[in-house]
């Protein structure tokens, strides 16, 4: 049976929030503790007890030894947090889950929760959505599907103010000031259904950052001046610097002085310290709010950077945003606010709850999706014995949301139907089809009940009224105003296979970012080398995550599989085919399956919990690489003005990322390494920007020097068979060039060069051509010079009688006895290109 999830969890860096709809109505739980909505992301180990929430904060500064924050930062990563008291290292998505733990305590009705969505950042890579999956799982959840932020918030507001009348068509931006990260999204509603378009963020940019300010800017120069303090702030930075504890209880005291200068002009940070020579020293400091937002200016103009990128990438003008929705706690600063609305002539919306919209939002999505309890995903067998069941094949399709009063249904029937009925009922009775006669294709109008989920069942009965399939899935149908399309692909998601010609390995584009998930694609490729049944070599099949222009270096891995010697069945040559099908479903976990057509064998993975290792000295070569890669791609280029003028920048900044990368220990403990990475993937985006357009200007160069070569040949001798696959080639010229892959406007130029090497292998004018100009000046090169002679006797022969078949022969046994290119001979990769 399925049942709707309701739960909704906005699982955030600072604070998260559990939330349930039922009837269309939204519930926020709140701590039986502290009566509060939202509970601090922060988890404490005590003696034999684990604290999470408002009592875990305390102990940041009077235990911070023992106590664990902001680990969504690290979500995805081999990093772990080191808890004295266990002497043991607890994982991001262990500490995830005893938040999660948590926040099911806050469910007062005894209600077990079973099935939630829990929303994670538009950004969210696919190691780091595994990850968020895997502490649901770890907290004891059956099913966990993932949401993003900013598409919960536009939920929360859409469903909250269904008479604004902008929100059933059109755009608008959503900003996302938290704790600890910034998101910016643009979002776009096209009947009634919403998307994910584009989105920017910064995972090292939030209200954390404005504390750590108000205390190293405007507290230590005070507090060195009243008392004798040597060394202060690396004394306090530092986890054992003398003064670190007074650095954790000051960034809680400029945290509660922030907040009140949302509603104040100052704000006072009192208390005691002892200085270096063990003075008492009483501070009082007052923290003035044009201080304060002196302080953060710059920090509001990166977000703004961020929110023009958006515009500009996707050709918009802020006059063409609906508004700015606004979210998270730190949009709270009036400061924020009223620059946004300045500097960017955007209309800023504060009509929701900045702290449980996302936590809203996700519980409404909840509401309109299902799970079922048994999972069952084996195909069942008959046993043997008993009369196979009968083979009969349902297709159905239809809209799974729907604004409508009623939804059209259609299934496409295959198989025996002689005397077979079917039947569809609603869940609540409401409606049933009747019986009726299956027949190839059945159509049906299904009434919907407003405002929530309906789902339905089709049976298929025999003339005797016995059941023959039951377990046919069930028809989902939403209705709603508002709901969520699906959810798009965050990066490009690419295979990494062979480049021949280069040496080296290339990305082909398996799904491109801003897909909508679920995904599935199958691919075709040839095995670069030979592999032998029993030996121990492997053939890698790798995915990476990342922009497809880019160096396989800069991207990030999230899986592959080996197709190993030691288990095939039979050696595999090189040249034939692999069948590699790649999906990824709507909650991000990866598939891999490889079926060798020459063995008959299939390879499969399922990958959910990879890890990102940012190992600093790694980081430092990668960056290094793509250094080169640019010098080269100037270089080439010197010229090109645009292009210099756009790689100047990019160039500077891979500089100093490479220095700030070499300058780090293997072994440091801050999230330097990880923001470098951060910083390093988003170069690397830029990067193949405008590379991309320099490779791909020489692509639409190289493939229209092949359409004319194959154009010529065709006229002269092409057959009907070959005009037609020319002409169809053709009409997909627009669509190929438009489409701006690299690869694909490649790979439509090497099919004209095979298509016009096809017709030209047939004529005498190029066999004679190719033999008398490239063969024969060769002929000193030869391995076997007297096999040589005699096929140069027999071309000879051949030419001066015209005869075709003979000559073709004689020129591809003399191609054979040229000596091997060096660049033919692949001596590493991946084994399949
Ligand atoms: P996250 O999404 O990172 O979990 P939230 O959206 O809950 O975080 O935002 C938490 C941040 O908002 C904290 O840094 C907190 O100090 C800040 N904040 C909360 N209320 C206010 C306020 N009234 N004025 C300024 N900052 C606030
Ligand atoms: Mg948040």
């Amino acid at each position: 049976m399925a049942k709707t999830i309701n739960f909704g969890i906005d699982l955030g860096t600072t604070n998260s929030v559990i939330a349930k709809c039922s009837s269309g109505k939204v519930e926020v739980y709140r701590n039986p503790l502290s009566l509060k909505e939202t509970l601090p992301s922060v988890v404490a180990f005590r003696k034999n007890r684990i604290l999470v929430g408002d009592k875990a904060r305390e102990y940041l500064s009077k235990d911070p030894d023992n106590v664990a924050g902001s680990f969504k930062r690290k979500m995805g990563t081999t990093d772990a947090y080191y808890i004295r008291s266990l002497d043991e290292e607890v994982t991001p998505v262990s500490l995830s889950a005893h938040v999660l733990r948590e926040l099911k305590t806050f469910v007062h009705t005894g209600e077990q929760v079973e099935a939630v969505v829990i929303t994670i950042p538009a950004a969210f890579d696919t190691i780091q959505s595994n990850a968020t999956k895997e502490a649901g799982q770890e907290a004891g959840f059956r099913h966990v599907v993932l949401l993003q932020e900013p598409i919960a918030a536009s939920l929360a507001y859409a469903n909250r103010h269904e008479d604004d009348g902008v929100t059933n068509e059109g755009q608008w931006l959503v900003y996302d000031l938290g704790g600890g990260t910034f998101d910016v999204a643009l979002i776009r509603i096209k009947d009634g259904e919403m998307r994910v378009m584009d989105h920017e963020g910064d995972n090292f940019l939030g209200g954390t950052d404005f504390d750590a300010l108000i205390v190293e800017k405007l507290c230590v120069p005070e507090i060195e001046a009243a008392g004798t303090f040597q060394n202060l702030l690396p004394e306090m930075r530092s986890a054992k610097g003398r003064y670190n504890r007074l650095y954790m209880q000051l960034l809680h005291k400029a945290e509660e002085a922030k907040i009140q200068l949302s509603n104040a002009n100052s704000a006072d940070i009192e208390m005691e310290v002892e200085d270096d020579e063990g003075e008492p020293v009483e501070l009082c400091i007052t923290i003035e709010r044009a201080a304060f937002e002196a302080l953060i200016d710059p920090w509001i103009t990166r977000t703004e950077e961020m929110i023009q990128a958006i515009l500009f990438r996707n050709s918009i003008e802020a006059s063409d945003v609906a508004f700015m929705l606004m979210v998270g706690g730190s949009t709270m600063i009036p400061r924020v606010r009223e620059r946004l609305g300045e500097d960017l002539g955007l209309h800023i919306n504060c009509n929701i709850d900045p702290t449980n919209a996302v936590g809203i939002g996700a519980a409404y999505y909840a509401a309109t999706r299902t799970w079922s309890k048994e999972i069952n995903l084996e195909k069942k067998t008959p046993r043997a014995g008993q009369p196979a069941v009968q083979k009969l094949e349902v297709r159905m399709a239809y809209q799974k949301t729907s604004q409508e009063r009623s939804e059209y249904f259609t299934a496409l029937v295959t198989g025996d139907l002689a005397n077979l009925k079917y039947r569809i009922t609603r869940e609540d009775k409401g409606f049933d089809s009747g019986l009726k006669a299956l027949a190839d294709r059945i159509e049906e109008d299904l009434p919907l009940v407003p405002n929530t989920f309906n789902y339905f069942r089709m049976v298929v009965y025999d003339a005797q009224g016995n059941t023959v399939i039951a377990d046919l899935p069930d028809i989902g149908i939403a209705h709603g105003k508002f709901s969520v399309t699906g959810q798009p692909l965050p990066n490009d998601i690419c295979l990494e296979i062979d480049d021949l010609e280069n040496q080296s390995t290339t990305l082909e584009l398996v799904f491109r970012k801003n897909e909508v998930l679920p995904l599935r694609r199958t691919f075709l490729k040839t095995v670069t080398r030979t592999l032998r049944k029993g030996s121990s070599d492997d053939i890698l099949i790798q995915l990476l995550e990342g922009p497809e222009g880019a160096l396989p270096a800069a991207n990030q891995p999230i899986g592959h599989i080996a197709v190993s010697g030691a288990k095939l069945e039979r050696d595999l040559i090189k040249g034939s085919d692999i069948e590699i099908t790649i999906e990824i479903s709507e909650s991000r976990d990866l598939r891999i399956t490889a079926y060798l057509m020459i063995t008959d064998q299939e390879f499969s993975d399922v990958f959910k919990s990879s890890r990102r290792y940012v190992h600093p000295p790694k980081l430092a070569d990668e960056l290094e690489a793509m250094l080169d890669k640019l010098q080269q791609e100037m270089a080439r280029n010197p010229d090109n003005d645009t292009l210099i003028e756009r790689a100047n920048p990019i160039l500077d900044e891979l500089k100093a990322l490479l220095k700030r990368a070499r300058d780090l220990s293997a072994d440091d403990v801050t999230d330097t390494r990880y923001q470098l990475e951060d910083q390093k993937r988003k170069v690397a985006q830029r990067m193949s920007d405008i590379t991309k357009e320099q490779e791909i200007t020489e692509e639409k160069l190289e493939y229209t020097r092949a359409r004319r070569y194959c154009q010529y040949w065709m006229d002269k001798y092409g057959t009907e068979a070959e005009r037609r696959t020319f002409e169809e080639a053709l009409s997909m010229e627009k669509n190929v060039l438009r489409s701006n892959v690299g690869a694909r406007i490649r790979d439509a130029g090497n099919r004209l060069w095979s298509l016009s090497f096809t017709i030209r292998w047939r004529t005498m004018e190029f066999l004679s051509s190719y033999y008398l100009s490239y063969l024969l000046p060769q002929k000193a090169e030869f391995v076997d010079q007297a096999r040589a002679a005699k096929l140069i006797e027999q071309a000879d022969l051949a030419l001066g009688s015209e005869n075709v078949t003979s000559l073709q022969n004689a020129i591809s046994q003399l191609s054979e006895l040229l000596p091997v290119r060096a660049s033919m001979q692949m001596k590493f990769g991946t084994g399949i290109g």
